[in-house]
């Protein structure tokens, strides 16, 4: 297990990269990790960008200040409302990063397969309804989808990703981000394609037998995941073998996703 210091650092380190790469401005965002019980949080009021171990605060499960010179941050119960929830998730990233907020701010969830690494890696990223900021609100709006996804749209306001540790949470914010830029982009173009009822089916037991499929949400309005899940009879099972055509999507998943394979091997 990582030290508390070491933990600090890392949202400290977190934080830096939101900022530098816009995902947050000024005093926005906070992010969170779950260490023996008790939890460290960015504190209130401060920029993500130039934070120090020592500002980390630290609470129980239950919400109570341990430790910290300044107040935990006023979005603490949406992170306790997660890991209340999710005993797999150990982090948790709250940012607003430009063009996943857009989707948003305009109501659209992320929800159609048209991405190979985002179906492998994160599924469908619902849009949360709206509730006021720094309230007991935003706990409450994010409650149904807490279980099945690892990545929320919060209506009008930004994005939040749950990981096993730090650098997953990290990590899937960037996908979002990336997902929406592709998507927007795509829709500027005349809009996406998505993917083919056959193609998502190849895809969700390329999954399975990379052993992600737990952690994936399939989305449940492009059409295509529920075609693909019957034809394959609920994704193949644990018994599902990998077609000769399709060893070909597994050798190109897996020389693109060798992030995500180097983490899934990570055991530290
Ligand atoms: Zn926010």
């Amino acid at each position: 297990m990582r030290s508390e210091f070491e933990t600090r650092r890392e949202i400290v380190e977190i934080g830096r990269r939101l900022w530098d790469r816009g995902y947050v401005a000024a005093n926005d965002g906070n992010i969170s990790a779950r260490l023996g019980g008790r939890i460290l949080v960015t504190p209130t009021g401060l920029s993500k960008g130039f934070l120090k171990p020592d500002d980390i605060v630290v609470v129980s499960e239950s919400g109570v200040k341990l430790s910290g010179r300044i107040e935990p941050t006023s979005e603490l119960p949406m992170h306790l409302a997660v890991y209340r929830e999710r005993a797999d998730v150990d982090a948790v990233v709250h940012a607003h990063p430009p063009k996943a907020t857009g989707f948003a701010v305009a109501g659209v969830p992320l929800a159609q397969c048209v991405l190979p690494e985002v179906i492998l890696t994160l599924g469908e990223v619902p849009l949360a309804g709206y509730a006021t900021p720094s309230t007991e609100e935003v706990a409450r709006s994010i409650c149904e989808f807490i279980p099945r996804f690892n990545a929320i749209l919060l209506s009008n306001h930004g994005a939040l990703t749950l990981g096993r540790d730090l650098s997953q949470a990290y990590f899937r914010m960037e996908t979002v981000e990336h997902f929406a830029e592709i998507t927007l982009a795509a829709r500027a173009l005349g809009g996406p394609s998505p993917l083919s009822s056959d193609d998502v089916r190849k895809l969700l037991n390329v999954r399975e037998k990379l052993g992600l499929g737990e952690t994936v949400a399939d989305c449940s309005d492009c059409g295509a995941c529920d075609g693909a899940t019957a034809a394959s009879g609920a994704t193949g099972g644990a018994g599902s073998t990998v077609a000769p055509d399709e060893e070909e999507i597994v050798r190109a998943v897996l020389a693109r996703l060798g992030d995500v394979l180097d983490e899934k091997g990570d055991r530290r």
